[in-house]
C-alpha cells in the first residue's frame, strides 16, 4: 500500500503544468463556442464522436499509445492530467473513454500485431470506440459465472449468449467479449475476444435509464461467426486478462470526479449566496476527502505505470472515490444554494445516476472482498 503514497508521483502530476493550462484553454475555447455544456458523470453518459475527434487532434486521446501505432507515447501520469481536466469540465468524453482507458492498454499487452495495427492508431484518431462486454443476466459480481460460449469452428468462432448493461454498444466499433471457451474450473477455460460491430449476428438493444437516456444495452449474440484473430490474447487466459483490465479501469480520476462539475457549481452558487457556516464547512470536508483520494488514484495511477497491476489498491480507490462522489450529491442537496438553473441541472443528474457510481466496474462489496483478500484477510 505504500504505493498509493508515493509523492514522487503527485510531483510528476504537478509538474505538468504546460499541458494542464493548454488543455483548460482548449476547454474554454470550446464552451465559449456553446460545444457543450458541463454534466455530471460525463465520462459515461456524454458521449460526443466530433468533441472526441478534436481532442484526437490535439494529441489526448490515446496519449499512452506508442507512437509506432499511431500514440503520442505519453506517459500514464500525463494522461491523468489531461483526464482530471476534462472530468473537472464535465465535458463530454464518454464515445472515447472506455476505448482509450483499458482496451487500448490492454489490445497493447495482450492484442496480436494484426489488432495492434488495426485498433490502436484509429483510437488514437478518436475513431475507434470499444465497449464491455462482460456482465451478463446472471452473472455480474458473480463474473466467472459468465455462460456466453465460443465454439471453434472452421473459419473462426461462433458466439451465442447475452450481455447486459453494455455502456455504449449503441454506437462501438468493437466490443470486448468475455466468453467460456473450454471447460474447466471456474477461472479456467475463460477467454478474451475483440469482435467487430455491427454484426448481422449480433442485437444491439437498448435499456433505459432512470434518466429516460440510452446509455447501455443488452447485446444478443446468436451464433455469430468472427474471425479466428478476433481472439485477444491467450485462449483460456481470460480470467487473468480480465483481472488486469479491471485495475485500469477501476483506479483512474473518474471514479472520484463524476461530480465535481457539481460540486463546483454547489461551491459556487454557497459563494454568491453569502455565509452560510454549515456549507462552507461541508465545502471543507469535501475538499479535504477529494485531495485525500486524489493522492490515492495518483499513487494507482504511478503504479500501473510502472508495469504492476494494483488490484488492491485500485479497489480501495474506486470503493472509497465513489462514495466520495454520492457524498457530494447528498451535501450539495443538503446544504442548497438558492437559484441557478445549472446547479439544479446537475444536480438533478447527481441524484438519478449516483446509485450506479457504487456498483458499475463491480460492486463495492465485491470491492472489499478484493481488498480482504489482497491483504491475507480473507
Ligand atoms: C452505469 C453502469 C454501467 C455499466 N456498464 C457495464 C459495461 O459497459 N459492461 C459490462 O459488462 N457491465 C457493465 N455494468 C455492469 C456492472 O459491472 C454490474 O452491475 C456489477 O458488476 C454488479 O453486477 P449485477 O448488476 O449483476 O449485480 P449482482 O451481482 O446481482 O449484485 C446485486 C447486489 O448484491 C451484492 N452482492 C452480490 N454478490 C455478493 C457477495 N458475494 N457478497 C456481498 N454482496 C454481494 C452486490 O454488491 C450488489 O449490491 C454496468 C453497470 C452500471 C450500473
Amino acid at each position: 500500500m505504500t504505493t498509493t503514497l508515493d509523492p514522487a508521483a503527485s510531483e510528476a502530476v504537478a509538474g505538468a503544468r504546460d499541458l494542464r493550462s493548454q488543455v483548460r484553454g482548449f476547454l474554454a475555447a470550446e464552451r465559449s463556442a456553446g460545444s457543450f455544456e458541463p454534466r455530471c458523470d460525463s465520462w459515461m453518459s456524454a458521449p460526443d464522436p466530433a468533441f472526441t475527434r478534436r481532442l484526437a487532434a490535439r494529441g489526448w486521446v490515446g496519449m499512452t499509445i506508442p507512437p509506432e501505432y499511431g500514440g503520442h507515447g505519453r506517459t500514464p501520469l500525463e494522461r491523468f492530467v489531461v483526464a482530471e481536466e476534462l472530468l473537472a469540465a464535465g465535458a463530454p468524453v464518454a464515445a472515447h473513454w472506455i476505448a482509450d482507458r483499458q482496451m487500448a492498454p490492454s489490445i497493447l499487452r495482450h492484442g496480436s500485431e494484426e489488432q495492434k495495427q488495426r485498433y490502436l492508431p484509429a483510437i488514437a484518431r478518436g475513431e475507434c470506440f470499444i465497449s464491455i462486454g462482460m456482465s451478463e443476466p446472471d452473472s455480474g459480481s458473480d463474473l466467472a459465472s459468465v455462460r456466453t460460449r465460443a465454439r471453434e469452428v472452421d473459419d473462426g468462432w461462433s458466439l451465442s449468449g447475452t450481455k447486459v448493461w453494455t455502456t455504449g454498444a449503441q454506437f462501438a466499433h468493437a466490443v470486448v467479449l468475455l466468453a467460456r471457451t473450454d471447460p474447466g474450473e471456474r477461472h479456467e477455460g475463460l477467454s478474451q475476444f475483440l469482435v467487430d460491430l455491427p454484426h448481422p449476428r449480433i442485437a444491439v438493444r437498448p435499456i433505459a435509464s432512470i434518466d429516460g437516456e440510452h446509455h447501455f444495452n443488452e447485446v444478443v449474440f446468436d451464433d455469430a461467426v468472427v474471425p479466428v484473430g478476433s481472439l485477444l490474447g491467450d485462449r483460456g487466459h481470460g480470467w487473468r486478462q480480465v483481472t488486469a483490465e479491471l485495475a485500469q479501469e477501476r483506479s483512474g480520476p473518474e471514479r472520484l470526479m463524476s461530480t465535481v462539475p457539481l460540486a463546483e457549481a454547489w461551491i459556487d452558487g454557497t459563494r454568491r449566496g453569502g455565509v452560510d457556516q454549515v456549507a462552507r464547512r461541508e465545502i471543507g470536508r469535501i475538499t479535504a476527502a477529494a485531495w485525500s483520494l486524489r493522492q490515492m488514484s495518483v499513487g494507482v495511477a504511478a503504479t500501473l505505470a510502472r508495469g504492476s497491476s494494483p488490484d488492491t489498491e485500485a479497489a480501495i480507490v474506486k470503493d472509497l472515490g465513489s462514495q466520495f462522489e454520492q457524498d457530494v450529491v447528498q451535501a450539495a442537496r443538503r446544504t442548497a444554494p438558492v437559484g441557478g438553473a445549472d446547479f439544479a441541472r446537475l444536480l438533478a443528474e447527481g441524484v438519478l445516476h449516483g446509485p450506479a457510481f457504487t456498483l458499475r466496474g463491480g460492486s463495492n462489496e465485491i470491492l472489499r472482498s478484493v481488498v480482504a483478500r489482497g491483504l491475507g484477510a480473507r
